[in-house]
């Protein structure tokens, strides 16, 4: 099967002062439209040609792999935000003040963890086998979902995701990330 870029569901400069136009411009139409490509042409006459993109994240290595999860990856970050926030729904914050004690110590934990990871990679809330909520950091495209966790919400931390709004200041990119997070959609993946 051929992949393409999956739509976005708001327009390129509606989730700006936060992330502006010419950062979704690279991010998602230059850096994910690569990762879509190149996953496109090393697939193609090889075993992953069948496969949906998250059979591919579980059972490819080396480039196959980074190229499928950073597609994928990409895909989970991009539907996760709104230019709309929304409240988090019951359900989930229960979960967040059980697992972290307060969604404010959530929100510093989990970007304790997107700030301090070096070089490139993710930031991530999952759930894991025993239904407990738990704060993972990723290097490059690795993805939680290889270690058996069920991924709900993800920050990309790699520099081209903030450099072109916030150049070096990883942390005010993190700061004001949680002005988009679609908190409806992170419930729903529980
Ligand atoms: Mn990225």
């Amino acid at each position: 099967m051929i992949h393409s870029l999956p739509a976005l569901p708001y327009s390129p400069d509606a989730l700006a002062p936060v992330l502006s136009a010419e950062t979704i411009d690279f991010h998602y139409g230059k850096h994910f439209q690569t990762y879509i490509d190149n996953l496109n042409r090393m697939i193609e006459g090889s075993p992953y040609e069948d496969m949906e993109i998250e059979e591919i994240v579980m059972k490819a290595g080396g480039a196959v792999f980074n190229n499928a999860a950073q597609a994928w990856n990409h895909n989970f970050y991009f539907q996760t935000l709104s230019p709309s926030p929304v409240e988090i729904p019951a359900v989930l914050e229960e979960k967040l003040v059980k697992a972290f004690g307060s969604v404010a110590d959530f929100k510093t934990e989990f970007n304790k963890a997107a700030a301090t990871l070096f070089g490139s990679g993710w930031a991530w809330l999952c759930k894991d086998k025993d239904e407990n909520l738990v704060i993972v950091q990723t290097q490059n495209a690795d993805n939680p979902m290889t270690q058996g966790l069920k991924p709900l919400l993800t920050v990309d931390v790699w520099e081209h995701a903030y450099y072109i709004d916030y150049r070096n200041r990883r942390a005010a990119y993190l700061e004001a990330i949680w002005n988009l997070i679609d908190w409806e959609k992170v419930a729903g993946r529980l």
